[in-house]
């Protein structure tokens, strides 16, 4: 088995130095999310890239070049740094229950992309989730009620022939992905920042189904599921 090599589209790959500008800024948006897919693939296989994290941590210490951002859940099982095998400078990390995007994380997002040079966002939810599955219950607690009210729409929004049931697999999962949906819509909706990079092709926005049980990111064709949200 040979191991992954940097080449010049392969550089999210790197085992000591950090993502430098001039790096990131000649990677296309297309290559960037190839790059995830391709670091997803390693870490199914098994085959993730033996990093120096203290060398990486020194020689991006004095600034960062990422190449994406992801927009994931809190779950402890859903560490995107893990899953896509990136290393130290490689991304921007937002993380809440249920990937909800709310006014600061869009605030977030315009940051890594208009601001610092992200070149691609991935807003991904996961099988089982938790914060789906309090969302479906009702759940009142706290802090967690407004949060879960987040999660509401993608309840109303998704056709389900079995049983709507917290308990139901399949419909927890349906409901995450029509989640994801709603958050690409409402990431162009409101924030025209994003939209309008996202019109003249400096960054692509992309929306992901993390599986827990096989580790595999299953990027969603937002055509074929648009008839299913609406
Ligand atoms: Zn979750």
């Amino acid at each position: 088995m040979t191991c992954p090599v940097a080449s010049a589209a392969q550089v999210l790959t790197q085992a000591h130095g950090a993502l430098t500008k001039e790096q990131r800024d000649r990677l296309t948006p297309e290559q960037v999310l190839d790059e995830l897919k391709k670091g997803n693939e390693r870490f199914r296989a098994g085959a993730m890239v033996s990093r120096d994290y203290r060398a990486q941590q020194r020689s991006s210490a004095a600034a960062q070049f990422p190449a994406c951002v992801t927009l994931g859940c809190v779950d402890s099982r859903v560490p995107a740094e893990v899953i896509f095998d990136v290393g130290i400078g490689d991304m921007f990390s937002a993380r809440i229950a249920g990937n909800v995007v709310n006014d600061d994380l869009l605030g977030s997002l315009e940051f890594a992309c208009a601001v610092a040079g992200a070149k691609v966002i991935v807003l991904f939810g996961h099988t089982a989730c938790g914060a789906v599955k309090g969302a479906i219950d009702d759940v009142e607690m706290g802090n967690l009620t407004g949060l879960l009210a987040r999660i509401k729409p993608a309840i109303t929004a998704t056709q389900f022939s079995g049983k709507a049931s917290s308990k139901d697999a399949a419909y927890v999962d349906a409901v995450a992905r029509t989640n994801v949906l709603l958050g690409l819509d409402g990431i162009r909706r409101r924030s025209p920042i994003l939209a309008d990079l996202e019109k003249t092709g400096t960054i692509l926005i992309a929306g992901g189904m993390y599986d827990l049980s096989t580790g595999a990111l299953e990027f969603l064709d937002e055509k074929a599921h648009h008839s299913a949200v609406r």
